[in-house]
Formats: C-alpha cells, structure tokens, sequence
C-alpha cells in the first residue's frame, strides 16, 4: 500500500515544473517582444543614421548643376568627406555618371558610368529606393538607399542626379545579438533560481499533505498513536486538524466494534447452545465452541465449508431449501457412546434491503428432554401393561367363578385367594406408583433425624429373622407389610458391623423400606437356604451399607438397568413372586433424596451384592466428652 513514489512523480515535482514552465514561457514571450522591438528600433536609428540630411541633398544637387564638372566634382567630393559618415555613398548625376563617391581608395570609380540597375530606376522613376541585403562574400547584411537628388530650384520633377548609401549592418545586428544573449543568460539564471524557489515553496505546500499521507496509512495499519502536525490555519492546516479528528473518530469507533465482538465472542463462547453463521453460499464463517464439540469437529478447519456438510443434510437439504423454508430440523447425532439430538433452528441474516447476506442456525441439545419424552410414554405404556395384566388373570377367575365354580370347594377358595392376591399386588404397585410419583413431583418431605446406623440396620434384620421363625411357626401377620415374601423360604442373615456406632442423618421410614426392598430381593432371588450378608463400614466421610446374597445374581447387560422403573430381569418370575418393578426405582430415589448413592455388583450364578452409601460426619471423641459431661 505504501508504495514510494518517484520524485518526478511527486506533486512537489510537478508544482516546481509548472512554476518554471510558466516562468519560462512569460520570459520568453517578453524577451521576443522586447528584442524585437529594440531590433526595429535600432535598425530604425541606423537608417537616420546613415541617410544624408537633406540640406547635404540639396547642397549636392546644387553641385550638380555646376557647369564645371571638375571643380564640381571636387565640391561634391568635400561635402562627402565633410559628411563623417561610415557608409559607403556615391553621388550619380543625371546620365548615371558616378561624381563622387565617400571611399578613399576607390576614387577612380569618379566619372564613370555606374552599372547599378537600381540607381537608374530612381533617376528614372525619380523614386526613394531603399533594400536590406546580405552579402555573402562578406558575410555581412547591408542596408542600402537611393534618393534622388531634385534640383532645389526647379520643379520637383527635375532629377539631377542621385546619392546611393550602402551600410554595412553588422553593428547593429552584433548589438542585438549580445543583448539577446544577455537576455538568454539572464532568463536561464531566473529559471535555475525560481526552480530552486519553486521546489522549496513547494516543498511548504505538500510537506502537510505528506504527513496526512503518512498519517493515513498508519491508520490503515491500526495505530492510531500519530497526530499530524498543523502547519498554518489555511486550508491545508484545516485539512490536517480534520485528520486528526477523524483518526480520534476512526480510533473511537474501532474500539467500540472492538469491544462489541469481544462482547460478542464472548457470549458466543459462553453459551451452551450452538451457533453456526454462514454466508449467503452457506459457507461456515462463524462456529462456537459449542457447536463445533456437538458436532465434534475442529472449530478452525470447519470455517469455509458447507453448513450442509457439516450438519451432514446434504442428502436431503440444498441451502435453497434452507433459505426458502427451513425454520427448524431436528438432528440425531447418536454415536456409539453417547445419545446426541439437536434441534436445529435456521434464521435468516438479512439486510434493510432485504438482500439476504447468510444463516445462522442455533442447535439445542434436546437429547434429555428427547428420553424424558420416551421415558414418560414408556411408563404410561408399562403402568397400563403391569395393571392390565392382574386385571386380566383376575377377571378370567371371577369369571369362572361366576360360571359355577363358586360351588365347588375344591377350587373356589384357591380362586379368591389369587384374585385377593392380584388385587393386593395391585394395589402395591399403585402404592409404589404414589410414592414415586410424589418424589418426582417433590412434594414428598424427608423428616431427617440423627440416627444410629448400627441399630437400625439391626432392628429392620431382626424382623427377617423373626419372620423365618414366624414362617417355622406357620403364623405370619408381618408377610404382606413386607411386601409379599414367597411362603417357607429358608434363608439365614450374616451380620458383618463395624463396631463403631455410626451416626447419619437419614428419614428413617423411608431409609427402612429401602433396607426392607433390597432384603427381600435377597431373599426373593435367592435359592432356599441361601445366606445373606449384611454389611456396615465406614471410610473417611462416607458410610457403606452393603446386603451379598448368593442367589440367581443379574446378568450384566441388565445391571445398569435394574433401578429403572418396571424393570425386571425375568418378568414372568418376579410377578409370580408378587414383585412390582418399582422397588429398586423407589429405593434409589429415596437414597438420592438423602444425598447418598446406590449402586450394585453382581455375577450371574453366583449372587449380587446391593451398595448405599451415605455421606458421613465422624463424631468426634472429644466433643463427646464434652457433651457427657454437659
Ligand atoms: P421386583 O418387584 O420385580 O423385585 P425391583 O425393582 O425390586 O422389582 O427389582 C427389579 C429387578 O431387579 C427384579 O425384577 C430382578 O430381576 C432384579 N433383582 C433385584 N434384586 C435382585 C437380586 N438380589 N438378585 C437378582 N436379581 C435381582
């Protein structure tokens, strides 16, 4: 951009040459006019210079008319060297005869006839003759006259004779040659000067406007720093304070769009949802960071491709379609390791003109709200598939009932016991579905208290244990209240505590029915006689809860499954055995309400072990004390 400029091309160049042109031209328009007038003047002045006054005319005619030729001759022959003139003059009478001539040495030419042609003219015409000739023997120009000489007291017709003057013109000519030189030298020495004023003067005038120059490329550059500095209030001082104005203007304005796509970048950068802008070819120019991880691209190398491609619609799209129409699409950008759905939102960038200059589309991770979305239809679809189901088995009884079989009594009461028996899994499961769907709606408060641990996972295992001495008794009231255990089943409960008394903040119920849930899977899935571990230890911050059976275990594919709602490894063996599919979906919740984990480890075959661990505050010794003796 900055590209030198040659001095000859430079303003300062040419304000100089049209200085000394116009200096030149005017001085040689003077010095034609004036040396040609002085030329007119002077050959003017040597022409009276050299003519003979006419008293010496007459005074020769006078002569002439003598009758004594000789002593005439010699009268005319002292007029002439009286005459003190440099110019070669003849005096011819009136028969063309030569009577005196003004050249000493050429004396001899007196009383010959003259051969000039030009000299008889006149005495014949008896007419002035006057020429400028040049000479080219001597290289000499010549002024030559011829009057004719009228007798003084005649009429004036009567030629007496003539006088013929040649002058040689050199002088005149040499002087205006010199002083045409002088003149020549004089413009020269103007034209060297004025030059060397004119390139200073205009050195003044575009010293300014080389500094805006200068100021106005750094300015292209970004910096702004420079101030150009003003020289006069004319208006190259004006221009330059203008310049000034308009770098503090352009610096103003470029910080604020500075700072506006800073803000810009910012908010770009810092929002979860993706923005990608592209040109009216739909040609990527901008992409966020969260677009470029949504779609697991590299931000930089992106820019320039086509929005189509990179949001791989190119099979269905063209950016015609998503100019003309496309407002919103949805995308399944699902992989192997995790589920990705966009909602991908189109707008158009337009001008006040309506010209459209490119497309912005927003993408919204939509993927939780997309399972959520799942999930509520699948429950709704499981709720009415898990009710369906005893409703179905019981009608099909009553309505063997009702077809007579009430009268047998073989068969009735075994009947109604398992009609009473769908209707109490039923209302087990809405029971569940209550609860569960007070959790999700949070109205369900926690009681929290400070309870030890130890106690009560005691308490809740003292009650399995009396229900196999119960069931051994073979009177069992507790058997529905804990959710419904199958009849006869021999299981023995291990105990493994830390002796240290552990102190959590749990609901107590609600941490008793988890306790009780996970117990009676135990023992539900476990083959007769099978033995159950129960486990309280504690690390750093956190106690752990642990229940191993040695039971039918869950195959791994189904582990990370076994919390969810309806889920049942064996559907036709857990409703056989009166489950719901709920328990565990309302034990983890419960043990996420209380801020704890849940989790479970298990081998097919071989048994499963149930994990909750609370979050836990060690009692000091010491406060203890402090409390006891209180
Ligand atoms: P259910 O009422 O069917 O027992 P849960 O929510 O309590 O419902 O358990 C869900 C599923 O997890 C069960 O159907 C069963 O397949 C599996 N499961 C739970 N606990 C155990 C366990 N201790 N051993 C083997 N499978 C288990």
């Amino acid at each position: 951009m900055n590209k030198k400029i040659h001095f000859f091309q430079s303003i300062n160049f040419k304000i100089a040459l049209v200085f000394i042109l116009l200096l030149m031209v005017t001085l040689e328009i003077i010095g034609a006019y004036f040396v040609k007038q002085l030329e007119q003047q002077n050959i003017q002045t040597f022409k009276q210079q050299v003519q003979t006054p006419a008293y010496v005319n007459n005074q020769l005619a006078d002569d002439l008319l003598k009758t004594d030729a000789t002593s005439a001759n010699k009268e005319i022959g002292n007029v002439l060297a009286d005459l003190n003139n440099s110019a070669d003059i003849r005096v011819v009478d009136s028969k063309g005869i030569i009577r005196g001539t003004s050249d000493v040495n050429d004396q001899g030419e007196v009383g010959q006839k003259t051969p000039d042609s030009d000299v008889k003219n006149v005495l014949y015409n008896n007419r002035s003759y006057e020429t400028l000739s040049y000479d080219k023997k001597n290289q000499a120009s010549y002024y030559v006259t011829i009057v004719p000489l009228i007798n003084p007291s005649g009429d004036s017709n009567s030629v007496v004779g003539a006088i013929y003057v040649r002058a040689n013109m050199e002088s005149v000519y040499k002087g205006i040659n010199s002083i045409t030189i002088i003149f020549l030298t004089a413009s020269l020495v103007a034209a060297l000067f004025s030059s060397v004023i004119a390139i200073v003067i205009s050195r003044a005038i575009t010293r300014p406007i080389d500094e805006m120059k200068k100021q106005a490329i750094r300015m292209a550059r970004g910096d702004y720093s420079g101030q150009v500095r003003i020289y006069g209030q004319d208006e190259l001082g004006q221009l330059a304070v203008a310049v000034n104005n308009l770098s503090v203007r352009v610096e103003e304005a470029q910080e604020a769009s500075e700072a506006e796509r800073r803000r810009l970048d910012s908010v770009l950068s810092h929002m979860t949802d993706g923005v990608i802008s592209t040109d009216r070819r739909g040609n990527v120019i901008i992409i966020n960071e969260a677009a470029a991880d949504f779609l697991d691209v590299d931000d930089s190398a992106v820019i320039g491709q086509s929005i189509l491609q990179i949001l791989k619609i190119g099979n269905d799209h063209t950016i015609r379609d998503l100019l003309e129409n496309q407002t919103e699409l949805m995308l399944d950008f699902s992989s192997h390791e995790h589920d990705l759905i966009l909602h991908a939102e189109f707008s158009l960038i337009q001008r006040e003109t309506g010209f459209i200059s490119g497309i912005v589309c927003v993408l919204h991770d939509v993927t939780e709200q997309q399972k959520d979305e799942r999930e509520r239809r699948q429950f709704v679809s499981n709720v009415s598939h898990e009710l369906r189901t005893p409703l179905t088995s019981m009608r099909s009884y009553l309505e063997a009932l009702t077809d007579g079989a009430w009268k047998d009594p073989k068969v009735a009461p075994d009947f109604l016991h398992v009609t009473q028996e769908e209707t109490d899994r039923m209302i087990r499961m809405i029971n569940d579905l209550l609860s569960l769907s007070r959790m999700d709606s949070g109205t369900v408060k926690m009681d929290m208290e400070l309870v030890n641990l130890n106690e009560l996972f005691n308490y809740v295992l003292n009650r399995f244990d009396m229900m196999i001495k119960a069931d051994t008794s073979a009177a069992d009231n507790n058997r529905t209240e804990a959710r419904n255990l199958p009849a006869n089943k021999k299981y023995s409960i291990k105990r493994e505590f830390t002796k240290r008394d552990l102190w959590v903040e749990i609901d107590t119920d609600k941490f008793m029915q988890v306790i009780d849930n996970i117990m009676n899977n135990a023992i539900k899935y476990s083959p007769d006689g099978g033995v159950v571990t129960c486990r309280l230890l504690e690390t750093n911050n956190h106690v752990i809860l642990s229940i191993s059976d040695q039971g039918l275990g869950i195959p791994k594919k189904d582990l990370p499954h076994v919390f969810d709602r309806f889920y049942r490894v064996d559907k036709a063996r857990s409703r056989a055995q009166g489950g719901t599919g709920l328990g565990l979906a309302i034990s983890k919740e419960v043990v996420e309400a209380l801020n704890g984990r849940i989790w479970v480890d298990s081998e097919e075959g071989k048994g499963s072990t149930f994990y909750i661990s609370l979050s836990y505050q060690p009692y000091d010794e010491e406060e203890d004390d402090l409390w006891d003796e209180n």
